[in-house]
């Protein structure tokens, strides 16, 4: 139930390694369609937290749900990508051998929901879905164009082409464009701008200029230090914010 315009509701949780905690009473809600960007020093907890959304890590207490009333901690990491989380990570893995298409059409039918199966011919609006997707992720003219002789950046476009085609609610990104041309970068934001409304995004990002690119002087950032939130609200008022230019220089 995603009326009450809440997509991800993170209350209050910790965890702790051999009694280290790497969050410590995080709290996050992102609503339905919005685009959060996430940033913080290393070791503030932004991995640990990205697996808490998608069941690889258990947290020690608080609650995690998905919409309103999905209770997330209960759910297994297979379940919670079935339910409409996908999840992307720093490195690309596409099938290097497979074409733009083929690719496309792999990760469609790996669905595990029951509208696909890898032997069934292609509908029409499958094939038109794929189509949408490859100008998404500017891959429009490079379908037959086997993966492997991409770009760093067009393949990590690929990646994020290939979750879509499991039509996520959330889309969870770490560091997106780690490793891309300042043009791909640009793309990227892009790409990303034209997701948000559809689909709700959780970027986890170190590179300032980007964030600003996504959130348009005008979307909240949430910034995340020694497993919790340090401060959130507009790029230019957290990166005004003293504590936080302490903890990014102090250390
Ligand atoms: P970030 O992604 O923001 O760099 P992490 O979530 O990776 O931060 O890590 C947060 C803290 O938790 C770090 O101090 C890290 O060393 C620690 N940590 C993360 N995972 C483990 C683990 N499996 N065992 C022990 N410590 C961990």
């Amino acid at each position: 139930d995603f009326g009450t315009g809440v997509a991800l509701y993170v209350d209050d949780i910790t965890v702790s390694f051999d009694g280290f905690k790497a969050l410590n009473k995080l709290n996050l809600m992102i609503k339905v369609g919005e685009l959060r960007c996430i940033i913080g020093p290393n070791g503030a907890g932004k991995t640990t937290m990205m697996d808490c959304i998608t069941g690889k890590t258990r947290p020690d207490s608080g609650t995690v749900s998905f919409g309103q009333n999905v209770d997330l901690l209960r759910l297994r990491e297979n379940e919670i990508a079935e339910i409409g989380i996908g999840r992307k990570f720093q490195k690309p893995t596409v099938f290097e051998q497979l074409s733009v298409f083929e690719n496309l059409e792999l990760a469609l039918k790996a669905d595990r929901r029951p509208r696909a199966s890898l032997w069934h011919r292609l509908t029409g609006a499958q094939l038109d879905r794929i189509g949408e997707v490859m100008t998404l992720i500017h891959l429009g003219q490079q379908a037959q164009r086997q993966a492997g002789l991409l770009s760093h950046g067009q393949k990590q476009w690929l990646e994020i082409g290939m979750l879509l085609m499991q039509d996520p609610k959330l889309l969870l990104l770490d560091e997106p464009v780690a490793g891309m041309t300042d043009e791909e970068t640009e793309r990227t934001a892009e790409l990303f701008l034209s997701l948000e409304g559809q689909h709700s995004l959780v970027v986890v990002e170190h590179d300032m200029h980007f964030v600003d690119q996504l959130t348009e002087g005008k979307k909240t950032v949430t910034v995340l230090h020694e497993g919790s939130v340090l401060a959130e609200g507009l790029l230019s008022d957290v990166q005004a914010n003293e504590r936080v230019v302490e903890v990014y220089l102090g250390r």
